[in-house]
């Protein structure tokens, strides 16, 4: 008793004192009531040899399960076992080593009690991609902070221009009036990189929002006010890559957490490699191991320590800021085995939730493969509920680019559905016109607003979960062989512009057109489940025009009609049938107006006609 007594009584005295005595505790706090109950948390000091402490848990719900020392001493790893019904609290940790003792009250919180928090999310939205950097400059005192080495130059083209969390949140009311429903960000955690380090895919803190876009709390508010607006947010992770300037980096826990070469050894970037029946194992180990670039190491998931710090990573920000999704990048660089693992444990904590993968090839098994249900050959299951669409996005490009003809123009939008059968769920894939890592839509278009507009019916009105890509309904133009000009400014974002494209006045007239036609089908598409998860069926393009319609059980018909080609063209709709069945009045989505003799239907050319069938 006596010994118990005083054992408290130190406990008692240490914990009053100064908290954290580390340099790095990550995660700083956990939550209880997970059903993983483990959590593995790094203690780093980087001037003391806490290999050779002991540490010690005073706690009834939360036991030391076990302790991993590194090869580099002035790291050492707990995993805490966290009692099923345990309650939120401090757990006083001690590190003795016979002399000296260290302290750390690790906070274990409640989790959300709200059920809606996080909602994943669905064919039922259309995600709006935005590069924050490049978006709206909200705080300018945010520019140029000391400790980071880049700041502001808005005259290079990949320097920083200062755009922020606050210019994001500022101009919500834009985005939701667009008619979006969700946000996805380009990375937004901290990149203190030496250059380049606006696009935010080299991390250099995986547990903190870079200052130079806002705090972590300002991230939260931003998600909260969303959330409040009805728009979701999804964040976008990186695993297979970490920035060179990560703190991590600068005095490795072992020298095996990230692929070490004699020299700088990038990837071969030939993702097929790793689905591919034939291929060679160097030629798969280069793919994965080697480096995305020489200023971002490649991580090595198998590393036990470091594949569980990630996992956490990716749960405590879907616990901590609530968010609705995560885009992963570079799918199928990291181990493959280790992905299977963290989108499970994701998944096995968060049913409603929804994780899309970029698989950046335009080959359809190639993407299939990553879906979870592939039927692969390997017997390889992802655990990954949706993939990014590419091969859906070149057919968009180059089909409304060229004349038709048996496979090319629009067939191609006809072809690369009737593969479908190889995705476990299409529905379930994120389809786009455009991203930040290709040239501008409507560049690809050749400045053509009625081809313009096609690609954005078919996006809009097909299977999947459509993406627009922030820009595009400013009529943003940009060739990716310079590729900071597919990632230039909002005009209007930033105080000194002259030019304010966030408000009609500020906008062309063809920007305006492209606008209100976004809008318009955007607001039009949020209320037609029939868009969103009604049956499509759709017919062989004749003469470059293609048809095909979404239905219902609720007996509700959209028809969708194509024409890619320089004069208008008379269809007849005899043809269709089986799912017009006598239907013959129509009205225009778009339009409102109602034809009331659909056995031939007119349309312009490059014309795009959403009909609602009576
Ligand atoms: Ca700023």
């Amino acid at each position: 008793m006596r010994i118990l007594s005083l054992l408290v009584l130190f406990f008692i005295t240490v914990f009053s004192q100064a908290q954290n005595q580390f340099t790095r505790v990550e995660p700083a706090f956990w939550w209880v009531g997970f059903n993983n109950v483990e959590v593995e948390v790094l203690f780093y000091h980087k001037e003391l040899n806490l290999s050779s402490y002991q540490p010690k848990i005073q706690s009834e719900s939360v036991m030391l399960k076990r302790v991993t020392r590194t090869e580099n001493p002035r790291y050492v790893f707990l995993t805490l076992a966290i009692a099923h019904g345990a309650k939120p609290g401090m757990v006083p940790i001690l590190f003795t080593d016979g002399k000296k003792s260290l302290s750390y009250a690790y906070e274990l919180r409640a989790r959300s009690k709200d059920k809606n928090r996080i909602q994943g999310f669905n064919s039922s939205d259309v995600l709006y991609l935005i590069m924050p950097d490049r978006f709206a400059n909200g705080d300018t005192k945010n520019d140029s902070l000391s400790g980071f080495y880049q700041g502001v130059h808005r005259d290079q083209p990949f320097g920083r221009h200062g755009g922020d969390i606050k210019g994001i949140s500022d101009h919500l009311d834009f985005i939701k009036d667009l008619g979006v429903t969700a946000i996805w960000l380009n990375p937004i955690l901290e990149n203190n990189q030496k250059r380049e380090s606006y696009h935010g895919y080299a991390i250099t803190d995986l547990y903190k929002v870079d200052q130079r876009f806002g705090s972590n709390e300002e991230y939260l508010a931003l998600i909260n006010k969303g959330h409040s607006m009805g728009l979701k947010m999804i964040q976008d992770m990186v695993i297979n890559h970490i920035g060179i300037e990560h703190w991590l980096m600068r005095d490795l826990p072992e020298r095996d957490w990230i692929h070490q070469f004699p020299k700088f050894t990038r990837s071969n970037y030939r993702s097929e490699a790793v689905s591919d029946p034939y291929s060679a194992a160097s030629d798969v180990k280069l793919m994965s191991d080697g480096w995305f670039d020489n200023t971002m190491p490649d991580v090595n998931q198998t590393n036990s320590l470091f594949a569980k710090y990630l996992i956490q990573n990716s749960i405590w920000w879907i616990e901590y800021a609530g968010i609705d999704g995560i885009r992963m990048d570079t799918y199928p660089y990291p181990d493959k085995m280790f992905m299977a693992n963290w989108a499970q444990q994701i998944m096995n904590e968060y049913p409603a939730f929804n994780i899309v993968g970029e698989v950046l090839v335009n080959l359809k098994p190639m993407v299939s493969y990553w879906q979870q249900g592939a039927n692969n050959k390997d017997s390889y299951q992802s655990n990954l509920p949706s993939v990014i669409d590419f091969p859906l996005t070149n057919a968009i490009n180059v089909g409304l680019s060229e004349n038709g003809s048996w496979d090319g123009g629009l067939s191609r939008l006809y072809t690369v559905l009737t593969q479908d059968f190889i995705y476990p769920n299409p529905n379930n894939n994120v389809t786009f016109v455009d991203n930040h890592d290709m040239s501008r839509y409507y560049h690809n278009m050749g400045r053509d607003l009625n081809k313009f507009k096609m690609g954005l019916v078919f996006l809009l009105t097909t299977r999947g979960i459509p993406q627009l890509y922030y820009g595009t309904e400013l009529l943003m133009d940009g060739d990716y062989s310079i590729h900071p000009t597919v990632r230039r400014d909002v005009p209007g974002g930033w105080k000194e512009d002259n030019v304010n494209s966030f408000i009609p006045s500020g906008r062309t007239k063809d920007q305006n057109e492209a606008y209100d036609f976004i809008k318009k089908l955007l607001d039009w598409r949020k209320t037609k489940s029939v868009i969103h998860v009604g049956k499509l069926t759709h017919f062989i393009p004749n003469d470059n025009v293609y048809v095909y319609f979404r239905t219902n059980k609720q007996n509700e018909t959209v028809m969708v009609v194509l024409n890619g080609n320089n004069k208008s063209m008379n269809i007849d709709t005899a043809r269709f049938d089986e799912i017009l069945k006598g239907k013959s009045k129509a009205k225009n989505a778009l339009t409102g107006e109602v034809i009331t003799n659909i056995n031939t239907i007119s349309i312009a050319p490059w014309g795009s006609l959403v009909l609602e069938l009576d």
